[in-house]
């Protein structure tokens, strides 16, 4: 065994427990320059190294590293750069342990290459020193290109259309851009500061950002191709919230993940000294579903107060599609998990406010058409959980609003936009798609990646003059 191999990986240091529980302060605090060289130099440098097939946007990890471990941190920015416009923001939310990291050979006998970490240490160093990137010298084209969304498809999409030459607007929602990463994700887990900084270095490179804008109300997408843009992408996500349609739903004290999230992030209820955004606040708060989102929920529910917080999900421990890092800072944090149950009814009092929700007891049958075990009813055993807030964090799905003015952009049966191949061409001339629109809830990465096979696509489309009058 060589000494590199020796050395152990790095821990990510983290916040105290007690500061953790009552605050929204960042948990993970970053690699020090000593441990980012340290892990850094445990990095063997394959030939053929298989971290970055794993990377959607084929960042040229070992050489990053390499430049790591010499202490070259900006220049290891430099490299990251050149295939991932948001380092900062993908070193903190990525699933490295299903991506990159999963190939590493060094995982094969022990611990992977925190690829991730030193990724957000890189980043976070270029923007500690001032590192602003320097707009490449382009000849403008003269194409115009409309986004629709500023999420990380569109934002991505719209840097490297601007870095290409042509004059990018993006058209947003709400009233900040960076879509999940500023209303779903919360500031234990990204710091706005970190989404905020990394947007204004596409401002920088030339992008337009355009918020309160909802395309689909305000214009159509013929409308923008009358105001002169020569191609749309649509990157406007998966944040329609999808209902369990059990009764009581509909009580005071239920809330979809989407509504919850938002008003504690993007209307800033987190920081309720400097804010006059309402939040309820419950004492027993029962979160539906496993995954990122309802992590996310029950562990802000436990920062807003809550004693008792609760993730009800039907399938086991093992199913949890969560981040293994978010369920371990949850568990930490106190969230508890109730397994194998599924909520048939919440119970209201007299005034209409949550007191309980009834669940049916389930267990694991056979295999269903996504490989995992289908969880079965347990006939006539049923639990009742005592809570003054349901969370629903069950899913999420497309939100058809912009279609119902461009009925030429075909939907699958889930409202999904079908696009040809993986350019993300859609059946209307000149608009492309990408991200959770496209694939359904994902990730920041693919749909980063999405925006950048995209953007490649609409320029050959500009520049071949593929258009018809
Ligand atoms: P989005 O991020 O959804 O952005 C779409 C944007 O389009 C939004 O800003 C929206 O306001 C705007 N928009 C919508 N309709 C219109 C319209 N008609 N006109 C103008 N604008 C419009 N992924 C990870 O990789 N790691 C994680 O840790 C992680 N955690 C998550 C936590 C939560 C709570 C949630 C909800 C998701 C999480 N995800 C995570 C998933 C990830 O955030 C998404 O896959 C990703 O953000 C999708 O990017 P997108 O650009 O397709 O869409
Ligand atoms: Fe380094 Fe692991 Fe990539 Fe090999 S696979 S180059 S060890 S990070």
């Amino acid at each position: 065994m060589s000494p590199k191999e020796k050395t152990p990986r790095q821990e990510m240091p983290l916040l105290d427990l007690p500061t953790r529980k009552t605050t929204f302060r960042e948990v993970a605090l970053g690699y020090t320059s000593e441990q980012a060289v340290a892990e850094a130099k445990r990095c063997t440098r394959c030939k053929k190294p298989r971290c970055v097939p794993g990377c959607p946007v084929a960042i040229d990890i070992p050489k990053f590293i390499a430049l790591t471990a010499e202490g070259k941190f900006l220049e290891a920015y430099d490299v990251i750069k050149e295939t991932n416009a948001l380092p900062a923001i993908c070193g903190r939310v990525c699933p490295q342990e299903d991506q990159c990291e999963i190939v590493c050979v060094l995982a094969v006998k022990g611990e992977p290459v925190a690829i991730g970490r030193l990724e957000r240490f890189v980043a976070d160093y270029a923007a500690s020193a001032g590192r602003k990137d320097i707009p490449p010298s382009v000849t403008p084209t003269g194409k115009k290109v409309a986004i629709i969304g500023a999420g990380p498809s569109g934002l991505t999409c719209a840097g490297e259309l601007a870095k290409r030459g042509h004059a990018v607007t993006i058209f947003e929602a709400l009233h900040l851009p960076g879509g999940v990463l500023v209303y779903g994700i919360p500031e234990f887990r990204l710091p706005k500061r970190i989404v905020a900084a990394e947007i204004n270095q596409l401002r920088d490179l030339g992008v337009e950002i355009v918020t309160n804008y909802v395309v689909g109300l305000r214009a159509s997408v013929d409308d923008l191709f009358a105001k002169g843009y020569d191609a749309v992408f649509v990157g406007t996500g998966a944040g329609l919230p999808k209902f369990l349609n059990i009764p009581g739903e509909n009580l005071c004290g239920v809330f979809s993940a989407n509504e919850y999230l938002t008003r504690v992030n993007l209307m800033g209820a987190y920081d309720r000294e400097n804010t006059a955004t309402p939040i309820f606040v419950g004492k027993k708060v029962a979160v539906l579903g496993a995954g990122n989102t309802a992590m996310d929920s029950a562990r802000t529910a436990l920062r807003l107060g809550g004693d008792e917080v609760t993730i009800v999900y039907r399938r086991t421990r093992q199913e949890v599609p969560a981040r293994a890092e978010e369920v371990g800072h949850a568990e930490e944090e106190g969230v508890e998990f109730r397994f194998l149950r599924a909520p048939v009814e919440i119970l209201g009092d007299a005034r209409g406010w949550v007191r309980a929700m009834r669940c049916q007891v389930m267990e694991l049958g056979e295999p269903d058409e996504s490989g995992r075990r289908r969880p079965v009813p347990i006939e006539g055993r049923e639990e009742t959980i005592e809570c003054d807030a349901v969370v629903n964090a069950v899913g999420a799905g497309a939100n058809k609003l912009l279609f119902r003015t461009a009925p030429d952009i075909e939907l699958n049966k889930w409202g999904h936009i079908v696009t040809k191949g993986e350019t993300g061409e859609t059946t209307k001339r000149g608009v492309y798609a990408g991200g959770d629109i496209v694939t359904g809830a994902a990730t920041v990465i693919l749909a980063m990646g999405a925006g950048r096979t995209a953007a490649q696509a609409i320029h050959e489309y500009l520049m071949n003059g593929r258009k018809e009058s």
